[in-house]
């Protein structure tokens, strides 16, 4: 803990205040963590921040991608999940680039996180911590899509239901390849599809199958592919998901999902799902810090631009921002660099360095 004895602050004062307020609220903590993370408009004004596990955290420093871009547009606006970690938004930004690149018009981009991430009111179980996006298996269409259509137009399902396999009318190379350059880049763990669409490629590449081995079958996931990230830099409190196994996985792993077995009406289909039941005791303590830090002007003041230009402030000054943003205290409650902005009226969100070697 060498880097707290830097200085007692007013701001570390001030955090430590925060932290008493709330253990002398003890039934704070029993509120679902659901509700107080679906309420949140904007996020945590801090460094970005990974918290927990992609099913069970939250995150600090999100940023929003554009409603549009010049090749994505955002589905589903009003749901307000177009957050995440800047690595992650860059990501997709630069995704949606070199898909065009590759002939895919643009990409119609689902699911990422909450401002703060949490659990979510409805939906998924991940999407968490800022490190999870869902993009459409669909196109983007030559005309932009109005408010009224990103909100009502229905997705198209690439997977039979009954045969659990790729409508061949639907499926196209084009589909096979955006999936491959998601699975290009080295930050990118896992990409989520429905066990047709695994079987399918596993069918159907040739030559390099290495990057099959980042594509996972799953439920669903049959109108949408769901892109996993690992944990940041700058967030060591990130639990990292064990690493998929070696091989290209058109194995018996994935005959299993042909078999009767995963479809089998749920054995006690009335038993909660876990964000029914998550309070803010389940999660990591930081994300307390999380919910309570200050949030930006705007969502545009915290919404991402490539270059940089519309995000409200410069990053942060160092001296502002502890440089190493993933400082907590000796009992990992409270992230110093969810608090060193609390005495700033500015808002900083910081831009996203590249990965190392990236
Ligand atoms: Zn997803």
């Amino acid at each position: 803990m060498k880097m707290l004895q830097r200085a007692w602050t007013p701001l570390m004062a001030a955090a430590f205040c925060v932290l008493t307020g709330l253990a002398a609220q003890p039934a704070a903590a029993e509120e679902l963590a659901k509700d107080l993370f679906g309420a949140k408009k904007l996020p945590a004004v801090a460094a970005p921040q990974s918290f927990g596990f992609y099913s069970k955290g939250c995150f600090a420093g999100g940023v929003a991608i554009p409603m549009d871009g010049p090749h994505w547009e955002v589905m589903r606006p009003s749901r307000n999940r177009r957050w995440g970690h800047p690595a992650m938004i860059g990501l997709i930004e630069k995704l949606s680039r070199d898909a065009a690149a590759d002939g895919w018009p643009g990409l119609l981009v689902g699911d990422i996180s909450q401002p703060r991430g949490g659990p979510m009111l409805t939906g998924h179980a991940s999407h968490q911590i800022g490190l999870d996006a869902d993009i459409w298996l669909t196109p983007m269409p030559d005309n932009r899509l109005s408010t009224n259509q990103r909100e009502k137009m229905s997705a198209t399902l690439l997977v039979d239901e009954k045969t659990h396999l790729v409508k061949e009318a639907l499926w196209t190379p084009q589909h096979a390849r955006l999936l491959k350059r998601a699975a290009s880049y080295p930050e990118v763990e896992r990409i989520l599809v429905n066990p047709g669409i695994k079987k399918k490629l596993c069918d159907t590449v040739k030559g390099d199958r290495a990057w099959l081995r980042k594509i996972r079958p799953f439920w669903g996931h049959d109108y949408h592919f769901h892109i996993r990230i690992g944990c940041q830099p700058g967030s060591p409190d990130c639990k990292r998901q064990e690493a998929t196994v070696p091989g290209d996985g058109c194995d018996q792993s994935l005959a299993w999902w042909f078999t009767d077995e995963p479809w089998r009406p749920a054995k006690n289909p009335d038993k909660p799902k876990a964000r029914e039941l998550m309070t803010m005791a389940s999660l990591p303590r930081e994300c307390r810090a999380v919910l309570d830090a200050p949030a930006p002007s705007s969502a545009e003041a915290a919404t991402y631009h490539g270059d940089g230009r519309s995000i409200a402030a410069a990053a942060p000054e160092p001296a502002v921002a502890a440089p190493e943003p993933a400082i907590t205290d000796g009992a990992g409650a409270l992230p110093a660099s969810v608090n060193a902005f609390a005495a700033t009226p500015e808002i900083g969100i910081p831009l996203p360095r590249p990965r190392p070697g990236n």
